[in-house]
């Protein structure tokens, strides 16, 4: 069983795994948690060299490129080897955040983003996605309080973002229209979920649907 959990930036979609992640260590299931870009070692070090802001050079189709190369790493050394062993796998991003992030966000060819990650996936699909919905403006005042800022008293400032993040308003907007268009032509998939509720509400409507969908 793979689970994906997709959303733009600030939309609480890490917290909400880790919840399940909770949720299925009570219950005593077999699962994996994790994440892209990352979740290998290969991985990370493309993950470094993605999200660094000093890399303004980066070209979008190396970007498109360099997600779709970890993502391929991920499958094969990864996810494909936890499914196999019977695990459900969680994982926090998968293709549809390149459709969203680099095809609606860059403009470019959603087609060919979607053929780059058939081929680096095999046409591996999740069984279920959480899709955590949340307006850009929201998602930015959300992500300059995150990680101890709280304790600091402080707002984390620009220079705290990572190189995607720190791309202009407009841009987050296209995400996340692409993230709805995709919830429209996947809506067997797909749960969008309002990740302005509270965040207790939002678990309990992830958990009530995946305990459902497993039990089918
Ligand atoms: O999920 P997380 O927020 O940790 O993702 C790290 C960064 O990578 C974010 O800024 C996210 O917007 C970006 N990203 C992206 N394209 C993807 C996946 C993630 O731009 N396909
Ligand atoms: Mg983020």
């Amino acid at each position: 069983l793979f689970i994906t959990f997709e959303g733009p930036d600030g939309s609480g979609k890490t917290t909400q795994i880790h919840q399940l992640a909770e949720e299925l260590e009570r219950c005593g299931r077999s699962f994996i948690l994790t994440r892209e870009p990352g979740g290998t070692t290969i991985g990370d070090a493309i993950r470094s060299i993605i999200l660094n802001p000093e890399h303004t050079e980066l070209a979008d189709h190396t970007e498109i490129l360099l997600y779709a190369a970890s993502r391929s790493q991920h499958v094969s050394e990864k996810i494909l080897p936890a499914l196999k062993a019977g695990k459900i796998v969680l994982c926090d991003r998968f293709v549809d955040a390149s459709i969203a992030y680099q095809g609606y966000g860059l403009d470019e060819s959603v087609a060919t983003v979607k053929q780059i990650n058939d081929f680096a996936t095999g046409g591996l699909t999740p069984d279920r996605t959480y899709m955590i919905d949340i307006e850009p403006e929201i998602g930015r005042q959300r992500m300059k309080r995150r990680s101890g800022a709280a304790e600091l008293g402080a707002m984390k400032d620009a220079a705290d973002l990572d190189r995607i993040e720190m791309r202009a308003l407009a841009y987050h907007q296209r995400v996340r229209e692409g993230f709805h268009a995709i919830y429209e032509e996947n809506k067997q998939r797909i749960r969008l979920i309002d990740g302005a509720q509270d965040q207790k509400h939002v678990h309990q409507m992830i958990c009530d649907d995946f305990f459902q969908f497993i039990r089918r």
